[in-house]
């Protein structure tokens, strides 16, 4: 496909605008700004609307095509809520904006922090991080502090080994050692390994529950226990929040601080890395160190407070990432308590149905009900010549999104697939069609397989040349 400044060149069309009379005299442009000294491209007005949608027709998106990325929670989001969030009465309020000027967007994110307080069970809430892993790089902050204040020195964080690589990169920022713990044979954590490396200079365990595995934790409540009782605090990184919503919360499980990732679980689209929003709740102990300003109420009017007492300061500019806190307020409100429950059922029995039906090709490493995603090694395929990266990049031919692959570490040819509540029993289906149809042709011509896709504008690609040199100047199959 041509870039617009080719396709300008070689055209030789022109925009036209129909201006009228200039009412005010007319002064010239300095030369730099003149048009022949810019070199922009210049086309009508149809030609740039075909180029930039046939563009668009290239990307692959949840609105296109099933998107079963495991961990990243692709699912669906309503559109009414891209709708409201464009309201101007929010979208065009400047950020310093008085506060008697906007008391209506305060309310909306005070009650924000007093839902996500109640889906999780925690005390207070911090909406400013941007992302799951900035909520991490404060979590990890607010555990420095707390212990800074008590005079302790801990200085080790234990991170399990099937955790996001964000964790152990969030805790290493902040200055902490990072020590791993291992699985055990039914994918929870090693309680023997957690207890031969739980000491004085632990500040912490960073978890995930349902784990990267896809599976609940289920000694989650022994975990708080021991961890509490050697005087260290419990991290919870919530992305895989959409399995328990409205069934269990973080807080009861005796988590201390916890991130959600709003832009996984509550309603805003977030493929190629944004726009996020990754709020973080605390329980009591540690609201205290929270990021400055925070949000209070004063009879009925909401303020900005600047307590500075023992907070960790300001972690991002203004308020954080507001449109993305406005869509998970949308979504949050017309679900309802009975909806967010009915969306982690949904998103459990999807992930399970669809395991079923690819089981007998592609069987799971642990022998378990799983939660709101899967993780099945693509070891089968490899014996049969293939890989986890050709079923995946194979599943691009049959229109599907490929699940995330080689994650969590722990698992060999990984394949790790989360279906999301929003998808229904026929795509689920024709999907584990897909999937069995791709081992039949692993087993009978594997090397063909290796070649996939075969569809797209360009095929299999050096993956590490790729993400360095980036090259986005290709040319359709020449
Ligand atoms: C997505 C994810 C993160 C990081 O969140 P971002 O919002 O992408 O920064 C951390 N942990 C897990 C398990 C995740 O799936």
């Amino acid at each position: 496909m041509e870039l617009i400044f080719e396709k300008s060149k070689s055209d030789g069309e022109k925009g036209g605008a129909y201006l009228p009379q200039c009412d005010v005299p007319e002064v010239s442009l300095p030369k730099e700004l003149l048009r022949d000294k810019l070199s922009l491209p210049e086309l009508a007005e149809l030609e740039v609307v075909r180029h930039y949608l046939a563009l668009s027709r290239r990307n692959m998106g949840v609105d296109v095509g099933f998107y079963p990325l495991g961990s990243c929670t692709m699912k669906y989001n309503p559109k009414i809520n891209e709708k409201l969030a464009r309201d101007p009465g929010f979208a065009a309020l400047h950020p310093l904006a008085e506060e008697a000027a906007a008391q209506g967007a305060l309310a909306m994110l005070y009650e924000l922090e007093e839902y996500l307080c109640a889906i999780t069970g925690m005390e207070a809430y911090c909406l400013q991080p941007s992302a799951g892993a900035h909520g991490e790089m404060m979590g990890m902050m607010l555990m420095r502090a707390y212990f800074e204040d008590k005079g302790e020195r801990r200085t080790k964080i234990l991170v399990p080994d099937s955790s996001h690589g964000t964790n152990p990169a969030s805790a290493a920022l902040c200055g902490f050692e990072v020590v791993q713990i291992k699985s055990d044979q039914r994918g929870n954590v090693d309680m023997q390994d957690l207890r031969d490396n739980l000491g004085v200079d632990t500040a912490g365990i960073m978890m995930t529950n349902p784990n990267t595995l896809g599976l609940f934790e289920e000694k989650i409540l022994e975990i708080a226990e021991l961890v509490h009782g050697a005087g260290a605090l419990l991290y919870y990184d919530g992305a895989n929040m959409n399995a328990l919503l409205g069934q269990c919360r973080p807080g009861d499980m005796g988590f201390d601080v916890v991130h959600l990732n709003l832009h996984k679980t509550f309603s805003t689209p977030h493929g190629g890395g944004g726009p996020g929003s990754g709020p973080v709740g605390v329980c009591k102990r540690l609201e205290p160190f929270l990021p400055l300003p925070r949000l209070v109420k004063k009879g009925d009017a909401y303020v900005w407070g600047e307590d500075k007492n023992k907070s960790i300061g300001r972690i991002t500019t203004f308020h954080g990432n507001f449109a993305v806190m406005l869509k998970a307020y949308y979504y949050i409100r017309a679900l309802g308590a009975d909806g967010l429950k009915r969306v982690s059922e949904d998103a459990v029995l999807n992930a399970n149905y669809l395991l079923e039906l690819i089981r007998e090709k592609y069987p799971p490493g642990y022998q378990r009900r799983v939660m709101h995603e899967f993780v099945v090694p693509a070891t089968p395929q490899k014996e049969k010549g293939g890989s986890a990266l050709d079923v995946a990049k194979r599943l691009i031919d049959y229109g599907y999104h490929p699940p995330t692959v080689y994650f969590p570490l722990i698992v060999p040819e990984a394949l790790m697939v989360e279906p999301t509540e929003t998808e229904g029993k026929k795509t689920l289906e024709a999907f584990a069609a897909a999937m069995l149809k791709i081992d039949e042709e692993i087993e009978q011509d594997a090397a063909a397989v290796r070649e996939a896709p075969t569809t797209t504008p360009v095929s299999r690609l050096d993956e590490v040349k790729a993400a360095r040199e980036l090259d986005i100047c290709y040319k359709d199959q020449e």
